[in-house]
């Protein structure tokens, strides 16, 4: 619109350009007044006229006193015709010079020439014009493969380091190396060693993969291209090459830099798996990354580094030497890094003195540094909603069970006797997660409904451990089931409260047998073929390696888990009658007991 608006403006000022020059070569005089032949004639027999200047049509009189006056006479005929047609006596004529002048060459063929070249020279313009507009219009239409790379030199106070980044040790270390590289390149080519090209992050989402990238970048000092790989993947087949190009041109430009692919699994999966045009494009641009990550020359400073959850499913092309033959792993932070996460997150956030984040960090096993970073903002957001200058501890707790389970939903309306259900259940899995030996310890109960469960016991593990036994998990099933059977127990039958206690349960006792070998009938061996992914602990893809017989003893092996662990849960239900009483009768009066009020119930738990 505005394009269309200038080319406007600009045709009619070359319009008056072109009428202006026409106008200055056919009159060359001054100040001339235009008048009818009738008037010329009256001025011969007036005897006013001292000179005619014939040129072609015009006539331009000059008169006694100087004054110029032009006429235009018809066509073909001549002065001389003119003046015998209007009967002027020869007399009137005698004193006047008339001159016939010859129009230049230049201007006559000009004037001859004009009508038929200035609308070709309108159309022209026209047509260049148009041409403009369409390219205009073309180069947008080709900039959907210039890459539209986010190119930030980080600096001030935006750029992130490794200071910024809790935890994550191991990852650091390996990255410091990559910042060396960046820094000080001729050290190492110095040594005839080559520099690494591909730099590949591996952690489950939320780990800091995007963040360890950019400290990378802010720690060097180099520009840093982000892309992620979603971005490659257009409509139009071909596109995402040609924003690999463009990527990576632009960033030899700016070498040193980083060139930074998130989520590669985007782009990155293993070719030649699927039919169909977007796969087509996919493999063009893995293609084209694989390319263009040859095509580095030695001396040339750009590291990639790509991040992704999914290296499964990577194409092992990615991975090969010379490619992004470096991987970093980022686990989930352990305790000791959640603190420290939580302690980076909390600069700007008053805490109020006696908050602990260290009691924080031990309830939040399992979350990821991008969970810690939104409990903290959680527990601001609901301090300031009740007007208060400080964050202090409860606010925190409220964050964590938030984030974990769910905002609290005590709007949910539940008759008396569903109550008194869920306040058994509840105290049911405290009190078996108490007294098994090795269960892990009881920070919380409530029987206020919050995010999908009706009511929640969070039990977190004193330590982070990374190997568990088999009596462990037969603990762990038993203290699933407890809610379960508690309500067998008091009220004679169940309901659909311990739905997905069973669940888990069930997937416990499966993945005890097939995937730990904790089976003493089925021996130390794995059934299935499983794609998984180890740090996710999720399950992508099982296929069946053994018989229908072993399927029929898995299911039969299950059941006797199972019945083991309800069997552990229903023997401590009766054992500790008592203190399932106490902690039930304490959860229908306050809805929510903390982990020092259920010691004074139940006694501190027994060491294993
Ligand atoms: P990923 O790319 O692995 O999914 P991000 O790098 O985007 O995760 O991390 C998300 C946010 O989580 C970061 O912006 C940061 O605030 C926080 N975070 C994650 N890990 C850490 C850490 N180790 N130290 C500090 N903050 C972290
Ligand atoms: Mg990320
Ligand atoms: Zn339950």
């Amino acid at each position: 619109m505005k394009n269309l608006l200038r080319n406007f403006l600009l045709l009619t000022l070359a319009f008056f350009v072109i009428a202006a020059l026409f106008s200055a070569f056919s009159e060359n005089g001054t100040e001339k007044e235009i008048v009818g032949l009738e008037t010329v004639i009256n001025k011969i027999n007036d005897e006013e006229v001292r000179e005619v200047k014939v040129s072609g049509n015009n006539i331009e009189i000059i008169l006694n006193d100087e004054k110029v006056l032009k006429a235009q006479k018809e066509g073909n005929d001549s002065f001389a015709s003119l003046i015998s047609d209007f009967a002027i006596a020869p007399e009137k004529l005698e004193n006047i010079k008339i001159s016939v002048v010859e129009e230049s060459g230049f201007n006559y063929w000009f004037k001859a020439m004009l009508p038929i070249i200035l609308p070709i020279v309108i159309i022209g313009f026209f047509i260049i014009f148009m041409m403009r507009g369409l390219q205009g219009a073309n180069s947008k239409a080709m900039s959907f493969g210039q890459s539209a790379a986010k190119s930030f030199k980080i600096e001030g106070k935006e750029k992130p380091t490794f200071k910024d980044v809790a935890g994550a040790k191991e990852a650091k270390e390996e990255l410091t190396e990559i910042v060396d590289f960046l820094k000080y390149p001729k050290k190492y080519h110095a040594l005839g060693a080559k520099i690494p090209r591909g730099v590949l992050l591996l952690g489950a989402p939320g780990t800091g993969k995007t963040l360890l990238a950019r400290s990378v970048a802010g720690e060097a000092d180099v520009p840093f291209f982000h892309m992620s790989g979603s971005e490659f993947v257009e409509m139009f087949v071909g596109v995402g090459a040609s924003r690999v190009r463009s990527l990576f041109d632009k960033a030899k430009k700016a070498a040193p830099c980083i060139i930074f692919i998130d989520e590669i699994d985007a782009v990155g999966r293993r070719r030649g798996s699927g039919l169909g045009g977007s796969h087509d494009e996919r493999e063009q641009t893995l293609n084209q990354i694989l390319v263009e990550m040859d095509g580095f020359e030695a001396t040339q400073n750009v590291i990639v580094i790509a991040a992704t959850n999914r290296p499964d499913v990577l194409d092992p092309a990615l991975l090969r030497p010379g490619r992004f033959d470096r991987r970093v792993m980022i686990d989930l932070p352990d305790i000791n890094d959640r603190e420290a996460i939580l302690k980076v997150h909390s600069k700007k956030k008053p805490l109020a003195s006696g908050t602990d984040l260290r009691i924080i960090a031990e309830r939040s096993a399992g979350f990821s540094g991008a969970d810690l970073a939104n409990i903290l903002n959680e527990a601001a957001i609901l301090a300031a909603s009740n007007n208060k200058k400080e964050i202090v501890n409860e606010d925190l707790f409220e964050a964590i069970e938030k984030v974990m389970i769910g905002p609290e939903r005590r709007s949910r309306v539940i008759t008396d006797k569903e109550k008194k259900i869920t306040a058994y259940h509840e105290a049911g899995h405290a009190v078996v997660s108490h007294f098994i030996p090795g269960a892990d310890p009881v920070h919380k109960i409530s029987i206020i409904a919050r995010g999908s469960a009706g009511g929640y016991t969070l039990k977190v593990p004193a330590e982070d451990r990374h190997m568990h036994t088999r009596s462990e998990f037969l603990g762990e099933i038993a203290v699933l089931l407890a809610g379960h059977m508690v309500e067998k127990e008091i009220f004679g039958e169940v309901t659909t409260g311990a739905t997905s206690d069973l669940r888990r349960a069930t997937s416990l006792a499966r993945q005890l047998i097939t995937d730990y070998g904790m089976s003493e009938n089925l021996g130390p061996r794995t059934y299935g073929a499983k794609e998984e992914m180890i740090f996710l602990g999720r399950e992508i893809h099982e296929q069946r390696d053994y018989s229908e017989k072993v399927a029929e003893k898995i299911d039969e092996e299950i059941s006797s888990l199972i019945k083991k662990g309800g069997e552990m849960a229903r023997e401590i239900i009766v054992s500790q009658k008592e203190a399932l009483e106490k902690v039930t009768n304490a959860l229908l009066e306050k809805e929510t007991i903390e982990k020092n009020e259920f010691e004074l119930l139940v006694g501190v738990k027994p060491k294993a």
